[in-house]
């Protein structure tokens, strides 16, 4: 019998004791960086260097041609741990044929529910209202005193970006008899708006709904003027990837063409949204509110117009935390967890599973470079 090959993976930050060990009792020699932070760029190359098999990262470490060079002749993937690739360079990994792989759909509706509930948190104050008991400054019941906030349920919602974030989100937003706007230049699901209306419909003719409630495609303009919220789902594309990108999509033209009263929710990308332009906007009041996941700098610096006290009520600010969910984030089995089905892609690509084509690989993204 040949002895098995012991492959050698290093992970730039641990993932989880379940899809570690999972790894390591199919005889793979892991190497996890275990700090908190990323490590250095030095370090990834330093490891790649050392003629690792695999190469586990995160959205935080710069994976481009530097690396790829590093590992010419040993690396053979690079699994990502989360569905957004926009940290590697897909044109270097193509150029040197290895096959990267990401997490989508394990954490599409843990994202999209956090997306849902940030903007409840946003409309309806509830971070106001928690300050306001623990600081001892709840007089008492008052009809409106000190504050309002507004209603999410039967209001219109732009949904930027339908792909599978976008569609869950449309699904919970439903369930809240909300109208929903759907705008997306690349990817149309006209048969999911479909199902979504005919439930609507339903919903309403058994009144299970009071209101009729619709759900349509429409242009940006559209989106954007008439939406009481306005939830972003796009992936981060810069102008040398595409011709429609989506950095700072959100910039002081779309923000002034949103209404007065509407709010901003993102959990895309950072650069997605222009920061300074948000800030401007939220001071200024062309819109209501903004409730915000991601940034164009992560951690949000001290100096962020984004922490500026005076737009403290209308601007709620989270540590990139959409997918952290348990379960979402740490289940071993790949139909689950978003360490599982990293762990899943690196055994996928070293052991040669689908015949070892890359584009049969469920979790490549970078098919195209396979393609014979
Ligand atoms: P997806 O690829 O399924 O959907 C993205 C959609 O955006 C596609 O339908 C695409 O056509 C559309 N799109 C592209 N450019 C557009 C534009 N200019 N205007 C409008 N729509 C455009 O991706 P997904 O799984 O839904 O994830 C979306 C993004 O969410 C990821 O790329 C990632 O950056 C982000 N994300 C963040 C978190 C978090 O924790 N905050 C978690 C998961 C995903």
């Amino acid at each position: 019998m040949t002895e098995k090959k012991r492959f050698r993976v290093f992970a730039t930050s641990r993932i989880g004791d379940p899809a570690e060990n999972r790894l390591r009792e199919r005889g793979y020699e892991l190497e996890v960086f275990d700090g908190p932070e990323a490590p250095p760029k030095k370090l990834i190359i330093e490891k790649v260097k050392s003629g690792i098999d695999g190469l586990i990262t995160t959205l935080r470490d710069p994976i481009d041609a530097e690396i790829f060079e590093a590992g010419k002749g040993s690396l053979k993937v690079v699994a990502q741990i989360a569905v957004g690739f926009d940290n590697i360079n897909r044109a270097d990994a193509n150029k040197y044929k290895i096959p990267f792989t990401n997490t989508a759909d394990v954490l599409t509706e843990a994202t999209a529910e956090f997306a849902f509930l940030m903007m409840g948190m946003l409309a309806r104050k509830m971070w106001q209202s928690e300050r306001l008991v623990r600081e001892q400054k709840w007089p008492s019941w008052h009809p409106f005193l000190p504050f309002l906030g507004d209603e999410v349920t039967g209001k219109t919602i732009a949904v930027i970006g339908t792909g599978r974030i976008g569609l869950a989100m449309i699904k919970k937003c439903s369930g809240f008899d909300m109208k929903i706007l759907c705008y997306d230049p690349a990817y149309q699901n006209h048969e999911y708006i479909a199902g979504i209306q005919e439930t609507m419909n339903l919903r309403h003719a058994r009144g299970i709904q009071k209101e009729k409630t619709w759900i349509k495609y429409v242009d940006l303009e559209e989106a954007l003027q008439d939406g009481d919220y306005v939830s972003i789902h796009v992936p981060l594309l810069l102008e040398i990837e595409t011709d429609k990108p989506t950095y700072h999509f959100i910039n002081e033209k779309t923000l002034k063409m949103m209404k007065p009263t509407a709010y901003l929710i993102n959990t895309s990308r950072g650069p997605v949204v222009d920061e300074k332009a948000l800030a401007k906007a939220l001071k200024k009041g062309w819109i209501a509110g903004a409730a915000l996941d991601v940034f164009e700098k992560e951690p949000l610096p001290a100096n962020s117009p984004l922490l500026d006290p005076e737009i403290a009520d209308r601007c709620r600010v989270f540590h990139h935390f959409a997918s952290g969910a348990k379960i979402t984030r740490l289940d071993v089995d790949p139909s689950k967890g978003m360490a599982g089905r990293t762990a899943q892609a690196v055994i996928d690509v070293l052991e040669g599973n689908y015949g070892g084509d890359p584009t049969k690989m469920p979790y490549v993204v970078n098919k195209e470079a396979f393609v014979k």
